[in-house]
């Protein structure tokens, strides 16, 4: 079996203890990973703070940290079709996926790298006679990050990038399930020449872990993605040491679709919002609001789309459709699918193991028809390929569903009309709204959501000043003795 390292302050090294990894396509342990205990998080979170205040990293410009992530993005680039490799052997996403993903992720890194030298402070016409006064930009600190098992090297860059560009230092977990990309990231970090502990790459689970990361004093901020509920333990963790938060959650997104939609490009959208990756998505579209004039059409042609998407080992680049990444996330998806028609949603396709696929973690493109809002399905985040739909009467009815949620992620909307558009644009309760479109990133863009799918953004140019904080500077500029101190001026 292949053995992984960590790499703590600039040092690779195995893991004192060590866990298995499955590959999710043959259900067969491939890889050994370290499994960091609180010990390592401590000596990574020592070595980052140590690395702050180090001239190696605090001499550096602004220009020549964005010149480093260039460098990194570059590496990134060089080493796609191996860290493809690795992502679709340990997670099971497919590796047309996987090639394409790590391909974009390196405008991330040049993105921010852009940025680093554009954070100007600002100079205040004080309303002080003799007195100047400004704001400086700097960086907050030690970063705790910590990502999900889906598209890990996609949900560090998003926390690496503007955290190095903006001079923090980083300590990086990997999720416990498929962390093999991100660990052979680290390499590239160390060969970009990023100082000793400014970034650190670890593994292990959230209770040992995870906890003391986000618990530990010397964090000042946190970037976290993944569930909810996960969530809540990190706000408790960070609550004594009052760090600051970025948190990316769940989402069940709505797509709705009215009458005078595209079909054909609706289709494709949708069938690409809730199958891509598997539907192990944030993002998915994973609740279909239609309207009932359109309904039985957009259904034919949904689930028509569904049985012929080519389902197949995640290694061969004509598949469209592998496995899940666990088997844990496997029985979650059974169970709530089981629950759903229990109250009451009818199956249109899907809900099996595919024939000839006993073996990996697979599930079908499934479809549920629900005519009652409360159905599970329609509330619960599958994070998996399933899609719930639901028939709407109006605009006012569409929108009122769309937003019968806690979540508020994503979003898609279906229309020629215009006026249409915006409207329920303005009304729909969503970080993020494609119109006539889906599933579109860009490190140009924020990216993150409303009520239970979090807090705070990725993405775009105000990210970066997540990661800094000011600093106000009063300059007495007068020769004069100071006046008499009991005497307000
Ligand atoms: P998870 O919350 O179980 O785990 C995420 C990470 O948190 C893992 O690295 C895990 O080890 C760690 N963790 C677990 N317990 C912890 C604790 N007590 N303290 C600190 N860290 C802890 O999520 P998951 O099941 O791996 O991922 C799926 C979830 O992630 C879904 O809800 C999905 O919607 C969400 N997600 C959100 C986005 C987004 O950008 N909004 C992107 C991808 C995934």
């Amino acid at each position: 079996m292949r053995e992984f390292e960590q790499y703590i302050d600039g040092r690779f090294e195995k893991g004192q203890a060590t866990f298995e990894s499955i590959d999710p396509a043959t259900q067969k342990p491939w890889a050994l990973m370290p499994r960091a205990g609180a010990q390592d998080v401590d000596r990574a979170v020592r070595a980052a703070w140590r690395a702050f205040a180090d001239p190696q990293w605090t001499g550096l410009t602004a220009t020549q940290r964005g010149k480093l992530l260039f460098r990194l993005a570059d590496l990134l680039e060089q080493a796609v079709p191996d860290l493809a490799e690795l992502e679709t052997r340990d997670t099971g996403k497919i590796i047309r996926e996987t090639r394409a993903q790590i391909a974009y992720i390196a405008e991330y890194y040049r993105y921010y790298g852009g940025l680093a030298d554009k954070m100007d402070g600002r100079y205040v016409a004080i309303d002080k006679a003799d007195t100047e006064a400004y704001q400086q930009r700097e960086p907050i600190g030690v970063v705790a990050a910590i990502v999900p098992w889906n598209s890990q090297l996609f949900l560090a860059a998003v926390k690496l990038a503007p955290a190095l560009a903006a001079g923090c230092t980083v300590v990086l977990k990997a999720s416990e399930d498929g962390p093999a990309p991100l660990l052979a990231f680290a390499r590239f970090v160390h060969e970009a020449g990023f100082p000793p502990g400014v970034v650190s790459i670890l593994t292990g689970f959230g209770e040992d872990c995870g906890k003391a990361l986000t618990s530990h004093p010397l964090v000042s901020r946190i970037a976290f993605t993944g569930g909810p509920e996960t969530a809540r333990h990190i706000v408790r963790n960070s609550a004594d040491n009052l760090a600051y938060l970025t948190l990316e959650l769940g989402g069940k997104s709505p797509v709705v679709v009215f009458p005078d939609a595209d079909l054909d490009s609706t289709v494709n959208a949708i069938i690409s919002g809730i199958f891509a990756a598997t539907g192990q998505s944030c993002v998915a579209g994973s609740r279909l609001l239609a309207h009932r004039d359109i309904l039985p059409a957009l259904l034919d042609r949904l689930s028509e789309r569904a049985k012929t998407i080519r389902i197949g080992p995640p290694d061969v680049m004509q598949t469209e459709f592998g496995p899940l990444a666990t088997d844990r996330q496997r029985r979650h998806i059974v169970d709530l699918i089981a629950r759903s028609l229990a109250a009451g949603a009818t199956l249109v396709t899907g809900g099996q193991v595919p024939p000839g696929f006993e073996t990996g973690f697979y599930f079908e493109p499934t479809i549920l028809l629900c005519d009652d809002p409360q159905t599970p399905c329609l509330r619960e985040e599958f994070f998996g390929p399933v899609l719930s739909v639901l028939p709407f009467e109006d605009e006012a009815d569409a929108i009122a569903n769309a937003n019968d949620t806690p979540f508020g992620l994503a979003s898609g909307l279906f229309t020629r009309d215009l006026a249409r558009a915006k409207r329920v644009t303005a009304r729909l309760r969503a970080g993020i709204v494609w119109v006539n479109t889906y599933r579109m990133i860009s490190p140009l863009m924020p990216f993150g959501g409303f009520g239970l799918s979090g807090l705070g953004r990725e993405g775009g140019s105000e990210a970066i000043l997540d990661y800094m904080r000011t600093k106000s500077v009063w300059v007495r500029t007068s020769d004069e003795p100071i006046a008499d101190p009991f005497v307000m001026r």
